[in-house]
C-alpha cells in the first residue's frame, strides 16, 4: 500500500502522505490526525520473527540482568494503581520477564502476562512461578476468552501492526469500567528533535507507528475508551489511564 490508498487506522477520516525515512523504511503521516506510522507496514509474521527467541539457548537468572532493581522498579508503578488492584483480574500485555505481573500479585491482584516471546515466558514462569503466563501473540490470545478489571501495556503499541485490530481485542478483554495503562513513545513531545529521524525511538522495523496526545485519544475514543488521566513526562513518553466504557 502507497500513501493515500487507504483510510487513516487511527482517525478513519485522513490519508497518509510521505514523512520521513529511515534505515530504508519509509513513513507516513495522515493527513486528517497526524498519526505516523510504517507504510507499507510489515506483516504480523515479519514482525514476530523479530521478537521470538525461540528455543536458542537456556534459560537462566541472567536472562535479565538487574532482576532486582527491575522488580522494585515494577513495585513503584504498580503501587500507583493499588485501587485498581486487589482483588482484580489484571493482565500485562508484553509482560517480558514478568516483573510488573509479579509486582502487581504482590499488591493482591490475580495476575497473568502475555508475550510473543516464548523464551521471556519461560523465565517469568521459572521466576514467579506463583504468577500466570501465557506465550501467545495478543490476536490468537483474545481467544483464551479471559476478561480482566485492569489491563497494562507498557511499551507496546508503537510494535503492533494492526493498531486497529489490536484496540478491538483490547476493548473485548476489558470489562465495562474497567481501566487500561499504556506507554508509548510521544512524537508531539517538545524534546523530540527537528529531524524525527535523530530520535532514538525512531527505530523501525520494531517501531512501526508513533502517537501524541491527540491521536492516542482518538484512537481510545473510537474504540470505547474515555482517556481518565494523562501523566506529564520530561522525556518523549505518553501514559495513559483510560477506562472501558
Ligand atoms: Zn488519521
Amino acid at each position: 500500500m502507497s500513501p493515500g490508498d487507504a483510510a487513516c487506522r487511527v482517525c478513519g477520516a485522513g490519508t497518509g502522505a510521505p514523512f520521513a525515512h529511515k534505515d530504508g523504511y519509509r513513513f507516513a503521516r495522515c493527513g486528517h490526525c497526524g498519526f505516523v506510522y510504517l507504510d507499507p507496514m510489515p506483516s504480523s509474521e515479519a514482525l514476530a520473527a523479530l521478537y521470538d527467541g525461540g528455543t536458542g539457548g537456556d534459560i537462566t537468572a541472567e536472562s535479565y540482568p538487574k532482576a532486582a532493581s527491575r522488580l522494585r522498579r515494577a513495585r513503584v508503578r504498580a503501587l500507583r494503581f493499588w485501587r485498581h488492584l486487589r482483588g482484580r483480574d489484571i493482565l500485562d500485555i508484553g509482560c517480558g520477564g514478568g516483573f510488573m505481573v509479579e509486582a502487581m500479585g504482590w499488591l493482591g491482584a490475580r495476575a497473568v502476562g502475555v508475550d510473543i516471546d516464548s523464551q521471556a515466558i519461560a523465565y517469568a514462569t521459572q521466576q514467579f512461578p506463583r504468577r500466570r503466563f501465557i506465550a501467545a501473540d495478543f490476536d490468537d490470545f483474545a481467544g483464551h476468552g479471559l476478561t480482566f478489571d485492569f489491563v497494562h501495556a507498557s511499551e507496546v503499541m508503537e510494535h503492533v501492526p494492526d493498531i486497529g485490530r489490536y484496540m478491538t481485542v483490547l476493548a473485548a478483554i476489558t470489562r465495562p469500567g474497567g481501566r487500561v495503562f499504556i506507554t508509548t513513545p510521544d512524537i508531539g513531545h517538545r524534546r523530540v528533535p527537528d529531524d524525527v529521524t535523530e530520535w532514538d525511538m525512531f527505530s523501525p522495523p520494531t517501531h512501526v507507528q508513533f502517537f501524541d496526545a491527540a491521536t492516542i485519544a482518538t484512537l481510545f475514543d473510537r474504540h470505547g475508551f474515555r482517556p481518565r488521566r494523562r501523566y506529564f513526562k520530561l522525556k518523549p513518553g505518553l501514559q495513559i489511564l483510560a477506562e472501558r466504557l
